[in-house]
């Protein structure tokens, strides 16, 4: 198993399949984004050959990501030769669900085991301003194809941002007392340069809670607060659904991180709100060998940070969480 220098047992990655996207959120890219060139991003072999390698290192979980993970066009096949790989047990993917629709049952028969869906908000309108793009009923019904697939059980991501959907929470967390589903509510991570978003912007987790509570009464913490993931549980009262919040701002889980990502581009990131990455790409295309690759990564892995500096005001520059694989 690879172990970083704090004992932490790296067995989970999450990989960015592209930096593209089919929509522009606010807090994750600029309108104009330019997304880099086919031949600059690993091709499907390579995604294959360098997950293999991380599965023989002790890797037993991936999650696809992006960029829009649907919108590649080999996502099936990536699936299935994941799904393939000794030691490879679990495949899920985070998705804006715009796709999913068509893609769901598909996806599912390729070997996905789950997916977790981004949906901010159930007002069209808030949809609009938040993504850019008016997609909202195809996200509704891409969701609902995931449930009809078996991609369970459906989680839904939703940021939280000042000014767009702060006063629609309640409503969000009411699809925990209809569907048996979870809702996880994400503090936005204020990334400098993509976005224009400030820190005030941010809606903490307690901010959150109370404005549940104002509606539904008091939230049962579930499991004894055990972690699921990287988030907290609770429960509205009666629901069969449950709510999860992931505080990245204020109670950062570092401790606990057992995660590495691989960018598009073939970049082993350690942290996602530390700038260190190791470039595999190009010792892979100029002929490294496995046993070459893997020290890279075994080297990599050993010097994973500790924790990040967003409560200091330290904030990642050179990408945007498009390109990092959220
Ligand atoms: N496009 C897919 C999606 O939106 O689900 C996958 C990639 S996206 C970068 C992964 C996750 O990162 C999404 O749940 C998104 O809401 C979250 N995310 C993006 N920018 C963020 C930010 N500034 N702070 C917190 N979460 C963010
Ligand atoms: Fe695209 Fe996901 Fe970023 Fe939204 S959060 S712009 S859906 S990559």
């Amino acid at each position: 198993m690879p172990l970083d220098t704090y004992g932490r047992n790296i067995n989970y990655l999450r990989i960015s399949l592209t930096d593209a996207c089919n929509l522009r959120c606010v807090y994750c890219m600029p309108e104009n984004q330019v997304f880099r060139p086919r031949d600059e991003l690993l091709s499907t072999p390579e995604f294959l050959r360098l997950t293999a390698i991380f599965a023989r290192m002790g890797v037993v979980k991936i999650r696809l990501t992006g960029g829009e993970p649907t919108i590649h066009p080999d996502v099936l096949s990536i699936v299935s030769g994941m799904r393939a790989i000794p030691g490879i047990n679990s495949v899920s993917m985070t998705t804006n669900g715009v796709l999913l629709e068509k893609m769901a049952q598909p996806l599912a028969t390729a070997g996905l085991e789950r997916v977790n869906v981004s949906l901010d908000t159930t007002d069209p309108t808030e949809f609009l301003r938040i993504t850019r793009r008016n997609s909202f009923e195809k996200v509704w019904q891409g969701v609902l194809a995931a449930e009809a697939a078996g991609l369970l059980p459906i989680k839904l991501n939703a940021v939280i941002v000042r000014g767009f959907n702060d006063h629609n929470i309640a409503k969000l967390a009411g699809l925990t007392v209809e569907h048996p589903w979870h809702i996880r509510f994400i503090e936005m991570m204020p990334f400098g340069g993509s976005t224009d978003l400030q820190r005030s912007q941010v809606v903490t987790t307690t901010e959150a809670i109370n404005n549940i509570e104002n509606t539904y009464g008091p939230l049962e913490l579930l499991d004894n607060g055990r972690m699921d993931g990287e988030a907290v549980m609770y429960r509205i009262a009666g629901a069969p659904g449950r709510l999860g919040f992931i505080s990245s701002v204020t109670k950062p889980f570092c401790a606990y991180c057992s995660r590495a990502r691989l960018t598009a581009d073939g970049r082993l990131r350690l942290c996602l709100l530390r700038e260190n990455e190791v470039d595999l790409l190009t010792p892979m295309r100029s002929g490294a060998s496995d046993d070459e690759l893997r020290e890279l990564i075994a080297a990599g892995i050993w010097q994973k940070p500790w924790g990040h500096g967003l409560a200091n005001g330290e904030i990642p520059l050179n990408r945007t969480m498009s390109e990092i694989g959220g």
